[in-house]
C-alpha cells in the first residue's frame, strides 16, 4: 500500500469536473491506496482529484464516528434531490488549517455505482450525508468554501493564496 500526496487548493485538477468511470476494475487498483491516504491524513472522505486522479469517484469512511458505518466507495455519484437545511462545520485535506460552518441540505438522494458496478439510489443524512455532499462537490470541481458568503470568503482569501503558493496557510482560521 502507498500513501498519495494530497493535492492542495490552487491546483487546476481541483476545479475540474472529473471523468465519468466506465472501467471499474481500473479504479479498484487505486482504492486501497486512497483509503490508506485518507486514514493517514485523518480524513473522513477523499475525492480522486485530491490525490491527482482524474476519475469520478470518492472514498468515505466515518466508522470512527458512527460504529455501524463502514468504508464506502462512490463511483460517478450524483445528487438527485435534497430536503431540509443544516449548518455543520467542515474542513478539507486540500485546504489545511481552515474550517468553516457551511449550510447545506440535511438529506440528499444520491445515485452512484458501488465497487461491484451495481447502481444505487439512496437517501443519506447526518454526518454521512454531509461528507457525501462535500465529496460530490470535489468531483465537480467545487470546494466547500465556495458556499461561504462573499464577506466570509474574503476573510480566508489571503490564507487560500498562501496554500496555493506553499501548501499551507501562515495561520489557521475557523469561521
Ligand atoms: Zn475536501
Amino acid at each position: 500500500m502507498a500513501v498519495f500526496p494530497i493535492v492542495k487548493y490552487g491546483d487546476p485538477l481541483l476545479r475540474k469536473h472529473l471523468k465519468e468511470i466506465t472501467d471499474i476494475p481500473e479504479i479498484l487498483k487505486l482504492v486501497d491506496d486512497m483509503f490508506e491516504t485518507m486514514y493517514e491524513e485523518a480524513g473522513m472522505g477523499l475525492a480522486a482529484n485530491q490525490v491527482g486522479i482524474d476519475m469520478n469517484f470518492a472514498v468515505i469512511d466515518i466508522s470512527h464516528a458512527e460504529e455501524d458505518e463502514y468504508p464506502r466507495i462512490f463511483i460517478n455519484p450524483e445528487i438527485l434531490d435534497s430536503t431540509g437545511r443544516d449548518d455543520m462545520e467542515e474542513g478539507c485535506l486540500s485546504i489545511p488549517e481552515i474550517r468553516a460552518t457551511i449550510p447545506r441540505p440535511e438529506r440528499v438522494l444520491v445515485s452512484y455505482l458501488d465497487e461491484k458496478g451495481d447502481y444505487h439510489e439512496e437517501w443519506f443524512d447526518g454526518l454521512l450525508g454531509r461528507v457525501i455532499q462535500h465529496e460530490v462537490d470535489h468531483l465537480n470541481g467545487v470546494f466547500y468554501i465556495d458556499h461561504l458568503t462573499p464577506a466570509k470568503h474574503a476573510i480566508i482569501d489571503k490564507r487560500l493564496a498562501e496554500i496555493a503558493e506553499t501548501g499551507a496557510p501562515s495561520t489557521g482560521i475557523v469561521l
